[in-house]
């Protein structure tokens, strides 16, 4: 099996890339941004995941 968690990042970690980002507990939880530099928030109340990765990234500066 190959569990691969490799770019989860934790509630409270500094976001290093705006897009929209899906929770890790496999419901579709999902937090955009655009502001690259805010912290991750608390992952939803029934939520069972144990953080954020990035699902969509959002257009690069050109
Ligand atoms: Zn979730």
């Amino acid at each position: 099996m190959s569990n691969d968690d490799d770019d989860v990042h934790r509630p409270g970690e500094i976001v290093p890339a705006s897009g929209i980002y899906e929770c890790d507990c496999g419901r579709h939880h999902e937090y955009s941004t655009d502001v690259k530099g805010h912290r991750f928030p608390p992952l939803h109340d029934p939520c069972t995941g144990s953080g954020w990765r990035l699902k969509t990234p959002s257009h690069p500066n050109p």
